[in-house]
């Protein structure tokens, strides 16, 4: 038995508790992803659902070939 939580197995919030298991790799932070976290996937990578919404502009320009410009005068 635990002897912070004397819970067995440890309850999730004790600081003995095992980590979840890592599932994915994010590709922004370089953190894992664990069960139960919310991801988004994109051509073979993996992100947590915050960095990747943090981050979706940059993804797309990064990964997609989306294009930032300014426009000009035609011609
Ligand atoms: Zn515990
Ligand atoms: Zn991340």
């Amino acid at each position: 038995m635990c002897d912070i939580c004397h819970m067995t197995p440890c309850d999730p919030r004790c600081p003995n508790a095992p980590e979840p298991q890592e599932v994915y790799t994010c590709k922004l932070c370089g953190e894992a992803i664990r069960v139960g976290d919310d991801y988004y996937e994109m051509d073979g990578e993996f992100y947590h659902e915050d960095c990747f919404e943090d981050n979706a502009v940059k993804i797309l320009l990064d990964e997609c070939g989306a294009m930032k410009g300014v426009a000009k005068e035609d011609g």
